[in-house]
């Protein structure tokens, strides 16, 4: 990109050392001209978040209401915004699901968890915003689904945020026996950390309070219960201690390999350009990680992103769909790079409205509604 730049201040170096006065002094000039335009290159040519958009387009042209919908906060027209937040609470609530032999979709179109059977209890992954939800909604889908409540043993939550702790408590104390033992709930350290530095806790309707610091996990650790093994994957950058779990599934006698993304929008502010810099590092490493571990399944905790009740929906009326959750290692692939798209052209729109007269000057059709 900066080959003609670095042109002009060879070239007019050379001239100012080789020729006359007057040349050397048009020839400084030109140099100087030079390292101005060097210096507001990464500027000027970081400024326009289209050719990122223009890239998550070409690969994800059909999936306007999947990950793709990370490109909105870009403020580009040709993605289309889903349903606000405020609409997905509203719509009622699904029914539970089995998306697999062993992983059961509960929640609602704003958030959900997933329920892991084992040979040795129930893996719960993140609790929704309450403990409302976590009674209503988790523990009654449990038991239509002819699962038992009480038989949950680790409640791993994927960031420390309202909408995925909000109902880890209501569990943990519901799967737990009177001499103690029973579920714990799971979360990084650093999630574990940013939460108690937020207390006290501030109450707020539709939130609860988050559960007490329990069991902490980092990069590489493993829960294994009964037959079935979780591998945490560090993904910093929606929070910065987010998590991505890494297991088993099986469809038949078929066995498939899930990463759930555990943390995905880019809600954390325009100020943090540093924490959007390290999502964009964890989606490029998660990329690697999941081609090593054959993943073929990427699914996430908000079905704006996995779009799970539209594939649960689908499934429940074609049986001859196939499991629609199953993207094979290539599209997984493809879908992180989408993801890291899309947080490239927010980064670069963040990038533009920390210049401002450039941004007026260079790009002044992509402000965010
Ligand atoms: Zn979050």
């Amino acid at each position: 990109m900066f080959n003609w730049m670095s042109l002009i201040v060879n070239r007019s170096l050379k001239t100012a050392v080789l020729t006359s006065p007057l040349k050397g002094r048009i020839a400084i000039a030109t140099f100087l001209l030079g390292l101005f335009l060097v210096g507001l290159s990464p500027y000027v040519f970081a400024i326009d978040p289209s050719s990122h958009i223009d890239r998550a387009l070409a690969l994800s042209p059909n999936d306007g209401y999947g990950f793709l919908q990370l490109c909105t906060r870009a403020g580009d027209d040709r993605v289309a915004r889903g349903p606000s937040k405020a609409q997905r609470m509203q719509r009622k609530i699904p029914p539970p699901a089995k998306a697999f032999d062993n992983l059961y979709f509960i929640g609602s179109h704003w958030t959900h968890a997933w329920a892991l059977t084992t040979s040795a209890g129930i893996i719960i992954f993140d609790a929704m915003d309450n403990a409302w939800e976590a009674e209503h909604i988790i523990h009654a889908g449990l038991i239509e689904l002819g699962l038992d409540p009480a038989s949950i043993k680790y409640i791993i939550v994927s960031h420390g945020h309202w909408d995925h702790y909000g109902g880890a408590k209501y569990l943990q104390d519901f799967a737990t026996a009177p001499d103690g033992t029973g579920a714990r709930v799971v979360m990084s350290e650093i999630d574990w950390q940013m939460i108690e530095a937020k207390k006290p806790f501030k109450p707020r309707p539709g939130r609860s309070a988050p559960p007490p610091m329990d069991m902490s996990v980092s990069d590489g650790d493993q829960i294994v219960l009964g037959d079935t093994t979780v591998k945490i994957v560090a993904t910093p950058g929606h929070t910065m201690g987010t998590i991505s779990p890494i297991f088993s599934v099986y469809d038949g006698t078929a066995e498939h390999r899930v990463m759930l993304w555990g943390g995905s929008s880019f809600n954390f502010g325009s100020d943090k350009p540093q924490q959007l810099q390290a999502y964009i590092e964890s989606t490029q490493r998660a990329k690697v990680l999941a081609r090593e571990y054959g993943v073929d399944t990427l699914i996430s905790n908000h079905a704006l992103y996995d779009r799970a009740i539209d594939k649960l929906g689908l499934m429940s009326r074609n049986v001859d769909s196939g499991n629609l959750f199953v993207l094979g290692q290539q599209s997984v692939a493809t879908t992180f790079d989408v993801i890291e798209a899309c947080a490239k052209a927010t980064l670069t729109k963040w990038q533009a409205e920390a210049q401002p007269l450039l941004t007026r000057i260079v790009n002044s059709s992509s402000e965010l509604e």
